[in-house]
């Protein structure tokens, strides 16, 4: 087992766009299974390849999600080919430790993209797990979750993310 450093918000790596992935290779392979560790170590529900330092779309969620049991899952290249109904809860972010908002959602998503053997998968998820792979999805394009708060609200969490930085540091 492998933990991988997970990136704060505030490393430019979180906003490139991911680049799409032509190859599964070993190393790919290695990435994905460290990266599943290191989600269920944090503990997380999912992690976006750049949030370990790596500007590829890939992304691991765990399907168990809201059961007892973990099925963790990784998609390459995810895209969202559908989306229904309108949610708001409360999310965070491992980026953004101990931050959380309430964040309009998707209920109901159905996400396409390619399993670790490159052969194509078709998943259909609602609520928290829809949540999560909406949330992992956007980190792959550069977007964390504050952006979709106001400005002010936005600006103020970063003020207690940044000052608990500091904290940490000292
Ligand atoms: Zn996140």
């Amino acid at each position: 087992m492998s933990l991988l450093t997970i990136y704060n918000c505030f490393d430019p790596v979180l906003r490139k766009k991911c680049s799409t992935i032509e190859n599964i290779d070993d190393d790919l392979v290695q990435l994905s299974e460290d990266m599943i560790d290191t989600m269920f170590h944090a503990p997380g529900a999912g992690l976006a390849a750049n949030q370990v330092g790596v500007s590829q779309k890939m992304i691991v969620v765990d399907l168990g999600l809201g059961t007892d049991n973990t099925k963790p899952t990784t998609i390459i290249n995810p895209i969202i080919t559908a989306s229904e109904g309108e949610v708001i809860a409360e999310e965070g972010c491992l980026s953004i430790p101990d931050v959380f908002a309430e964040v309009k959602r998707a209920q109901k998503i159905e996400v396409k993209g390619v399993d670790l053997q490159g052969k194509d998968i078709k998943l259909e998820v609602e609520d928290y797990l829809a949540r999560a792979f909406q949330h992992e999805l956007d980190h792959l394009e550069g977007i964390l979750f504050w952006d979709f708060l106001g400005k002010m609200k936005r600006d103020m969490l970063r003020r207690k993310f940044k000052k608990k930085l500091k904290e940490t540091a000292s």
